[in-house]
């Protein structure tokens, strides 16, 4: 199970990533207008919500993404803005 943090001080409040989840069973809930990921155990770490955020908001705190990083460049910038 992915550990899944929004930073929110970066969120633009879109809800792109609530949109484009590809989950069969719901990850995000939205409240007061921001994602909170609530249930990250229905995460299928395709990472898509992580890609389309706009804000670079959304970081997933395990080595799923380390694996990533060994696969495609344009990944590795994006997890150094992450992180
Ligand atoms: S896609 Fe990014 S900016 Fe938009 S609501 Fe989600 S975390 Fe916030
Ligand atoms: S990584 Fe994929 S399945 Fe997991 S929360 Fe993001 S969009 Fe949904």
């Amino acid at each position: 199970m992915p550990r899944i943090r929004i930073v929110y001080d970066r969120c633009k409040g879109c809800l792109n990533c609530v949109e484009v989840c590809n989950a069969p069973e719901k990850v995000y809930v939205v409240e007061d207008g921001r994602p909170v990921p609530r249930h990250p155990e229905n995460c299928i770490e395709c990472l898509q919500c992580a890609f389309l955020c706009p804000a670079q908001a959304i970081v997933f705190e395990d080595v799923y993404l380390s694996r990533i990083v060994l696969y495609e460049k344009d990944y590795v910038k994006i997890f150094d803005r992450m992180y």
